[in-house]
């Protein structure tokens, strides 16, 4: 069996079931087992011994789009001419995101689906959970491909064309969930478990104004059935709230959800920045999980503090939303926005950050051998390099990580005991060829006159 050791200045293991910072300790990987953490230099097949390091647990990105936000990247900051500020979820990402599937060819599709992945792992994630549009299979390609924990999520809508109408609902043409139904199904027929178990699905019915109720009974039925997770966007703006008030007997978002027993620990919610107090205790009391996504909103002007959520008792956890696949510096934003819209810089430390994409969010997985670096865990691990000069003289090298540092700090990233990531570059691979090939897929789309009718281009 391969072994590999690592050496921390500074080491995020688990101790008791917390955190502890271990100073000058080895990291040792057997196979696709943290074998041992120890003090005493040991003996591997492979040794970095390099200086400053912290090694951290594999991180885990719970909500990203890599297709769909990529389309939109550099064309929806500083307003770009739109006379509102509406969500650009029904105007822009789905439409063009829907568009896109139709011209583009499999092979484009799996060139955007590289881009995303090697923009995740060197932003620092080792697990990533998906949502994407049904019609871009190569998604599990792209990833059983380049080593990422990978958690697929292709969407299911009760209508099958969501679109925004002038007062910004959602039009909601009928139930016709089960053509996606199905194609989840054959989905999760063929690739959960693949990757030697890096590949898996979650259950994702889009948001509560795309799914009808029977459509998200049924998705927790089948979710339940095969225990895989369910991720949702859930009360991404007021305008959703009003809609589901309107459809559902004046029910919030989640409630609509807690109806339907969708509100659960095995449900991951988006962005929840309209629900109420109210609607968060009730979460909190059902177990269910906030994904917080703090720059894809500050992009627009709209606050996502993650104290707010974690505040009220709820699980929460960051992801990157696909806007910036960086997930120390969605760390860092989670801090600061926190702190300013409670007035209290106590609030949102650097532990608690830290925690929310290691060991918390590992046990919204179920997964207790992600997100800690503990014997017997499994060989996921981001090592980030604090040897930059920003980081001098580091007191405190968590507070170092949420305050300072960003995804150009990022040394490495193993997942399974396999280093993907190596002094900030794909170990095996092309970067070069991997983003000329997913941006020339990605400015297919706005060669449609429908795409420059979308969004003045910048
Ligand atoms: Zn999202």
């Amino acid at each position: 069996m391969t072994t590999t050791a690592i050496f921390g200045s500074h080491v995020l293991a688990r101790r008791d079931g917390a955190q502890a910072v271990l100073r000058d300790h080895w990291v040792l990987l057997e196979g696709r087992r943290i074998a041992a953490v120890q003090a005493a230099r040991p003996v591997a097949d492979t040794v970095f011994d390099r200086p400053g390091r912290f090694v951290l647990p594999g991180l885990l990105n719970l909500h990203n789009h890599c297709f769909s936000e990529a389309v939109a990247r550099t064309h929806t900051e500083d307003g770009n001419g739109r006379e509102n500020n509406q969500s650009i979820v029904y105007t822009v990402l789905l439409p063009l995101t829907k568009r896109g599937i139709d011209i583009l060819s499999p092979a484009e599709r799996l060139a955007i689906a590289r881009l995303g992945i090697l923009q995740l792992l060197k932003g620092g994630a080792a697990t990533v959970m998906e949502p994407f549009r049904n019609g871009i299979p190569e998604m599990f390609d792209a990833a059983a491909e380049m080593g990422i924990r990978f958690y697929g999520a292709p969407y299911l809508f009760s209508t099958a064309d969501a679109q925004a109408q002038a007062d910004g609902s959602v039009r909601y043409a009928g139930d016709d969930g089960q053509a996606d139904l199905d194609t989840w199904d054959a989905l999760h027929a063929r690739w959960q478990g693949r990757g030697e178990g890096r590949i898996g699905l979650a259950m994702s019915p889009h948001a509560t104004d795309t799914c009808g109720p029977d459509l998200l009974r049924a998705c927790a039925a089948r979710a339940r059935a095969l225990g895989v997770p369910v991720t949702t966007h859930l009360a991404q703006s007021a305008q959703e709230v009003a809609t589901i008030q309107a459809r559902h007997g004046g029910r919030t978002p989640a409630e609509y959800l807690d109806w339907l027993g969708l509100l659960a620990p095995d449900l991951l919610a988006a962005h929840c920045i309209a629900s109420s107090d109210d609607d968060l205790r009730l979460m909190a009391a059902r177990g269910a999980t906030v994904l917080n996504c703090p720059r894809v909103f500050a992009r627009t002007g709209v606050t996502a503090a993650f104290g707010r959520f974690a505040g009220q008792g709820v699980r929460t956890v960051v992801g990157t939303d696909g806007y910036n696949m960086d997930l120390l510096g969605e760390l860092n934003a989670a801090s600061m926005i926190s702190k300013i819209v409670a007035g209290d810089p106590a609030v949102a430390p650097a532990p608690m950050l830290l925690e929310s994409v290691t060991a918390t969010a590992a046990d919204v997985l179920g997964r207790l051998d992600l997100g800690r670096i503990e014997p017997g865990a499994t060989a996921d691990l981001t090592v980030v390099d604090m040897t930059h000069p920003q980081f001098q003289p580091l007191a405190d090298p968590r507070r170092g990580l949420i305050a300072l540092a960003n995804r150009a700090d990022i040394a490495q990233v193993f997942v399974d005991g396999r280093l993907l990531v190596d002094a900030g570059r794909l170990a095996q691979g092309d970067e070069a060829a991997i983003a000329a090939a997913g941006a020339a897929a990605i400015e297919r789309i706005w060669d449609l006159p429908e795409a420059r009718a979308a969004l003045p281009r910048g």
